[in-house]
Order: structure tokens, then sequence, then C-alpha cells
């Protein structure tokens, strides 16, 4: 679940890097990265406030694999070079995880 204390960042966007439109989840858990690219965009200082005026493209660099069904993702900055992990989505393209997994290491 997502522990944020704002909670209004569910919101559809379009992805900064594929232009895939994202929907908000279901269940009201974080959506913070498209799950076709993974990319997520630095938005955010502390999760879900979007006072960050950075605003750039963050690809994920690296996936871990907590249990069975629950990866994290960390995702850098292209511009500032920050560093976040986040919770991969169930929707994610799980083959592009399996990529970063091999990259990463
Ligand atoms: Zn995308
Ligand atoms: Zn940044």
């Amino acid at each position: 679940m997502c522990t944020a204390r704002f909670t209004h960042i569910n919101e559809t966007f379009d992805c900064g890097y594929c232009g895939h439109r994202v929907i908000p989840h279901q269940h009201g858990s974080c959506r913070n990265h498209c799950p076709s690219c993974l990319y997520s965009r630095h938005l955010d200082i502390n999760p879900g406030d979007r006072s960050s005026d950075c605003g750039g493209l963050m690809p994920a660099v690296k996936a871990i694999i907590k249990q069975m069904d629950q990866v994290t993702l960390i995702h850098r900055c292209n511009q500032c070079g920050i560093e976040k992990s986040n919770r991969s989505a169930p929707d994610d393209d799980f083959e592009k995880i399996l990529e970063i997994m091999r990259h990463s290491n």
C-alpha cells in the first residue's frame, strides 16, 4: 500500500517518455510510473507533493524482488541524478522489469 500522506497523485497522465496514457489504479495505490516503459518523472520531493521543479525523466535503473509478486523499482532522474524507490504496479510490463534486472546487479 502507498504510505504517502498525499493521496491526490492518483491521476491520469501521459508518459513523458513513450506517450502512453497512464490511468489511475483502481485500488487507490500510488501510480508514479508508466506501466509500459517504467519511466517515472521527477515531480515530488516527498511522495505525492509535486513540489520539485526538476521535472526530469526518471528511467528505472534497478529492479529488486522483495517477494514473488512485489518488485521495488529504483528510478534515477536523468536531469539531477536523484534516485527514488517505488513499488511496481500489478500492470507493469514484467518483461521490462526482467530486462532491468538483468542489467542491474
Ligand atoms: Zn512510458
Ligand atoms: Zn530531477
